[in-house]
């Protein structure tokens, strides 16, 4: 008899053999309530073949399903006549490695998720489901070089044959090829579904990357004195586990501390993660990855199909691909000899998903590092607190790029106070002078404004009616192009109408101002110019990103008008005028986290000016132009303010010195939401006492959206200062959970270290 496990310690499968003839298959489930079941193997199923992290079809009630092998055990705690076989083993080779399966069970319990339902998550979404790997694109097939003799031998006579055809062919060929040999569709299906063979588009007829020179195409530039030290630190620890904070200004050269150290990694042949905040980043780091290195570079992220993401999935474990650039996600991506992480632009939300699975990629990144033994490299020019804190108390290294690189200067703020001034579409007279003289010297002017749309609200100034979404509480946003109201928060968008709804004068009004508007005014004030907007409307189309990114290059004078979409990392050299039409709101949000993220935001987007050879202008619009917080970002660096924001934390006991948790209970009905968390706050009240002092829980009380997609929220917030004590807590909570007496219309999320209170 053989038993399959895990060996963390030397990452390999130990196999024992003992003398018991019973074995059972531990198998992870993608339901969050039973998480995992014992099976029985079904008839003709090889033990010694058996890898943890193969997938099975197995049966769950009246439904078949897939789970992911876990381990072989020889007991099991489920009664006999309840045992099941599974129906059949889908793969031969094991689609999840032992790093990220340890990856998934340290981020369920951590997430208090079940292991299956993580394991599931890891997967690209083709995997998760039992069909067979879509074929629309494929003009090649390849054969799985580490199939065995066994596995051929436990081929169909048709198998054989179109292994037979490949191996003449070098392993490879293309899919009429096959054809003409007589190997019909399904065959090759199946065999793809077994990773005996796997359909490669035109990419992969790359090598393995290791096999590759990683020979730079373009000479890497001289690096400067801070850049040097930095990249040698980097170079010291890279054989091991070892977190770093890259805290970089604006332009500081950042991106090419990171090409250097992959260099580096390249040629040990190794492969590395570089997550990227959102898809707006991926076109440019791209193309400078690629002219840099001969190794493939592949992305993966959200924009892709699923076919697109699962080919570059496959190409990262099949060592196609040396370096991966990837949203969120990718932190799940199969890497067999990684070699380094890094997380650009680490301060930024985007790196905690926000429904399902409230997981961090930041964090995952650092737990991920330490499992494959390798260093991950944190870059910002505006890092969060909470690394702050870690690099002050020692944890990471912190390395430090505090001038711009290859001679640009950090740009000039100017506060221009707008209290009681004449604004139009939200811009000042002073500022609308500052574009034009900008213009005239054939520069460009990037003009920020948080807010897509023509107006945040259409408001009758009759009777004061404001025309809120029928779903949120919040106000529908006007649209110009094309005419309509839209909520942001739902989706949710209908006409706009005629005339008010409740008092029926014609006297609706459009107040406020949003990207299409200011959009509309500068390209009426300067008929000549290129106005061109950036936010998530005008970008929608695949690539129409890129062709404005393509006009912004040419560096024609032009006007940007956007939203935090062109915060985010590009290196516009023409830019030399930012203006920020007003951040004041955010520094006095009830979220406790608003004056870091508004600082955060207004020190990026003011890093997209001047990054050529003319010094940039920022020039700011407030309301408040005597907020200590504004003054201190302006006056001095960041760190200054981080360092002040970190007292108030600890004096407030807010993260990252104390540790969150955000229970949320939604239904369609108000009453509902409020007496089922009354009845679960309750039950909690009963045992809070089991947690210590040290547990502090805070609610019942409604969301500061209360009501949202039509749904009601109410909250309970938890707290703890050690995070052992909120985790110990959370255990008990979540197997709480299933026997509260549930009301079936409530759903409930439960966010550990949530970001954003909404
Ligand atoms: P960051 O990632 O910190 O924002 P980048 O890596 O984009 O900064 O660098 C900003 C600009 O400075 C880029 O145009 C880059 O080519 C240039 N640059 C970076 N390092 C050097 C250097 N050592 N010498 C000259 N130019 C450099
Ligand atoms: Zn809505």
């Amino acid at each position: 008899m053989i038993i399959v496990k895990w060996s963390v310690a030397n990452d390999i499968f130990t196999i024992h053999t003992i003398k018991k003839f019973t074995m059972f298959l531990h198998i992870a489930l993608s339901v969050p309530t039973i998480s995992e079941l014992d099976y029985l193997p079904c008839e003709g199923l090889e033990p010694s073949q058996l890898r943890p992290g193969m997938r099975f079809l197995v049966p769950l009630g009246s439904r078949k399903i897939i789970g992911l092998l876990v381990e072989t055990t020889t007991t099991t705690t489920c009664p006999a006549e309840k045992l099941k076989s599974v129906i059949k083993a889908l793969d031969s080779k094991p689609v999840i490695d032992s790093v990220l399966f340890n990856l998934c069970r340290k981020a369920a319990t951590y997430y208090h998720r079940s292991l299956g339902e993580m394991l599931f998550l890891a997967l690209p979404v083709l995997l998760r489901k039992h069909r067979v790997i879509p074929v629309n694109k494929q003009c090649f097939w390849t054969l799985n070089k580490d199939i065995s003799a066994a596995d051929i031998r436990a081929c169909t006579k048709k198998q054989q044959l179109t292994i037979g055809i490949l191996q003449q062919h070098n392993g490879k060929a293309s899919d009429s090829t096959l054809k003409e040999g007589g190997i019909a569709q399904k065959t090759l299906n199946k065999m793809a579904e077994k990773n005996l063979i796997f359909s490669t588009d035109d990419v992969m007829t790359y090598n393995d990357f290791r096999t590759v020179q990683p020979v730079i195409n373009n000479k890497p530039l001289t690096l400067n004195k801070e850049q040097s030290v930095a990249l040698e630190e980097i170079k010291k620890h890279l054989q091991h586990f070892f977190p770093i904070l890259l805290y970089g200004v604006t332009g500081s050269g950042k991106t090419e501390v990171y090409l250097q150290a992959i260099e580096e990694v390249l040629i040990q042949k190794k492969q590395v993660l570089v997550l990227v905040p959102e898809i707006g980043l991926t076109p440019q780091m791209l193309s400078r990855f690629q002219r840099r290195f001969n190794v493939p570079v592949v992305t993966l992220h959200s924009g892709m199909d699923d076919n697109e993401r699962y080919y570059n999935w496959i190409k990262a474990w099949q060592l196609k691909a040396g370096i991966i650039i990837s949203t969120r996600s990718g932190i799940f991506c199969r890497l067999p000899e990684p070699g380094l992480i890094i997380i650009d632009e680490e301060h930024d939300l985007s790196y905690k998903q926000q429904d399902g699975i409230r997981y961090s990629a930041r964090d995952l990144a650092l737990l991920r590092g330490q499992l494959s033994n390798i260093p991950v490299i944190l870059g910002s020019a505006t890092p969060s607190l909470e690394s702050v804190k870690k690099a002050n108390s020692g944890h990471y290294l912190m390395l430090n790029l505090t001038h711009r690189a290859g001679g640009a200067k950090m740009p000039q703020f100017r506060l221009i106070d707008i209290r009681s001034q004449p604004l139009h579409a939200g811009l000042s007279q002073q500022v609308i002078k500052s574009i034009k003289q900008t213009i005239d010297k054939k520069q460009q002017v990037l003009v920020f404004i948080n807010r897509r749309g023509f107006a945040p609200s259409l408001i009758c100034t009759h009777c004061g009616y404001v025309i809120n979404c029928q779903y949120c509480d919040s106000c529908m946003t006007l649209h110009r192009t094309p005419p309509h109201l839209h909520c942001h928060h739902c989706d949710y968008q209908q006409a706009v109408p005629a005339s008010c709804p409740e008092c029926h004068a014609e006297t609706l009004n459009a107040t406020g101002t949003g990207t299409e508007r200011t959009e509309m005014f500068l390209q009426e004030t300067f008929p000549e110019t290129d106005v061109l907007r950036i936010d998530r409307d005008s970008t929608r189309l695949k690539n129409s990103f890129n062709k404005i990114l393509d006009t912004i290059n040419s560096q024609k004078p032009a006007i940007l008008v956007g939203t935090q979409m062109i915060a985010k990392g590009h290196h516009f050299p023409a830019v030399t005028l930012v203006i920020i039409i007003n951040l004041d709101a955010g520094f006095f949000n009830a979220d406790f986290r608003g004056e870091e993220k508004t600082a955060q935001l207004l020190l990026q987007v003011a890093g997209r000016a001047g990054r050529g050879e003319v010094t940039g202008q920022v020039l700011l619009q407030t309301y408040n132009p005597d907020n200590p917080d504004l003054i201190m970002l302006i006056q001095k660096e960041y760190m200054a303010f981080a360092m002040h924001q970190l007292s108030q934390r600890q004096h407030l006991h807010l993260p990252p010195y104390s540790y969150l948790a955000l229970f949320t209970v939604d239904s369609l009905c108000m009453k509902t939401t409020q007496g089922q968390l009354k009845h679960i706050a309750g039950q909690i009240r009963q045992h809070q006492h089991n947690f210590g002092p040290l547990l502090k829980v805070i609610g019942p009380m409604p969301a500061p959206m209360e009501k949202r997609q039509g749904r009601f929220r109410e909250q309970l917030l938890f707290c703890a200062e050690k995070r052992s004590v909120l985790h110990f807590f959370l255990s008990w909570f979540r197997q709480q959970l299933n026997n509260f007496s549930h009301t079936k219309q409530c759903r409930w999320i439960l966010d550990i270290d949530p970001q954003e209170m909404i």
